[in-house]
């Protein structure tokens, strides 16, 4: 092990005795006292020594034996230790210069992981994964490049037709591909951001093909219709097979001057389409006619979508994909993100699972729900 302190993390002495590592909130750290030798200490472990050598360069300034230890343990308890040599090209760690490019994610990593080598396993582990994105719109264009430059392994995206002039985007489609079948053109776009062999996996054709239905294997769908409404409203009836097959899916469009990222659906776990269909029916009686009427005749020849507004819907999507595949549950869990233009403030709703959806949210939440009421005040799907 080279033991060093994150270095993503910028390092300033609150006092003499007192080092913050970190400038924002959610991951700064404050480590005190530190003596002065332990600051000498602290100044050596930059990646560039093994143990043995730190050990020794501890003698040499006078520190007591275990001193160089209990140190590292305390960095190690604080989230601020990592190993230098596990990132190294060459080595037996497991990342390769292959991933040179993701230096700066791994890095970023680093910051929101605490122990030591999480990151670099993390990073490595996206190559085992297999992702679909569920149409090559700007959105989906565009969340499909960034999972494949983030390092996921498998990254697969549905669509039929050809690409219009208005779906090409800087970061999605770029405009040579005019004319040409969007799933092709989709699948070149993955290719070449690939980290490290990131497949651009099997396109189906149409939505609803045999291989894109719950196929097994999916670490996560990502739902991003070209015409937002799919998102908005999410159709119950595409995500069926994912419930019973206990894919999570994760919803994301622009809708008329509106975005929205979420809900990320954590089968039988979280609101599902189902629920949030339910819901707004019991909310509002007239809905089903109105769905009706949105979703009858073909896919809206000509979607309204800012550009802009697209590249942040598909850049927040992309990292609450991200979060969710490295482990963690991001704020999009049940809950859908919200923005309009022009103000683009955005919002949170929570959704809530309908008892009478047969996906069994609602009963896994009621004990939640007790537990948290009065802490918290849920809002609902508008
Ligand atoms: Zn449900």
């Amino acid at each position: 092990m080279h033991p060093m302190v994150k270095p993503a993390l910028r390092r300033a002495w609150r006092s003499l005795r007192c080092v913050q590592f970190g400038i924002t909130p959610a991951h700064a750290v404050v480590l005190s006292p530190v003596d002065a030798g332990t600051g000498d200490l602290l100044s050596l472990l930059d990646g560039t020594r093994g143990t043995e050598l730190l050990r020794a360069e501890a003698r040499t300034l006078g520190l007591p034996d275990g001193h160089l230890e209990a140190l590292l343990d305390r960095l190690a308890a604080a989230g601020l230790l990592a190993d230098a040599s596990a990132g190294r090209p060459g080595k037996s760690g497991v990342v390769d210069a292959a991933l040179d490019p993701l230096r700066a994610d791994l890095a970023s990593l680093s910051v929101v992981h605490r122990e030591p080598d999480r990151a670099v396993r993390k990073l490595a582990a996206r190559r085992a994964l297999r992702v679909q994105v569920r149409g090559a719109g700007r959105v989906g264009a565009m969340v499909a490049a960034l999972l494949s430059a983030a390092g996921v392994g498998t990254v697969e995206v549905l669509d039929s037709g050809r690409v219009e002039p208005w779906e090409t985007a800087p970061g999605g489609l770029p405009a040579e591909t005019v004319g040409e079948r969007r799933a092709a053109a989709a699948r070149r776009l993955v290719r070449r951001w690939a980290r490290g062999g990131t497949r651009a996996g099997p396109t189906g054709a149409a939505a609803g093909q045999g291989d894109g239905r719950g196929s097994p294997g999916l670490s996560l769908v990502v739902v991003t219709p070209r015409d937002g409404l799919g998102a908005y409203v999410p159709d119950p009836v595409p995500a069926g097979p994912w419930i019973t097959t206990g894919t999570p899916h994760l919803y994301a469009g622009v809708l008329e001057a509106t975005g929205t990222v979420g809900p990320l659906v954590l089968p039988g776990g979280t609101a599902c389409a189902h629920c949030l269909q339910e819901e707004l029916t019991d909310r509002d009686p007239v809905r089903p006619r109105l769905l009706a009427q949105w979703r009858s005749g073909a896919p809206h020849p000509l979607p309204a979508c800012d550009l802009s507004l697209a590249t942040a819907v598909a850049g927040l999507a992309a990292a609450h994909a991200l979060a969710f595949l490295d482990g963690d549950l991001p704020a999009s869990t049940g809950a859908r993100w919200e923005v309009s233009l022009p103000l683009l403030e955005w919002r949170a709703e929570r959704l809530r699972p309908h008892p009478d959806c047969p996906c069994g949210a609602a009963r896994g939440a009621e004990g939640e729900r007790a537990s948290a009421a009065g802490r918290t005040q849920d809002t609902m799907a508008g």
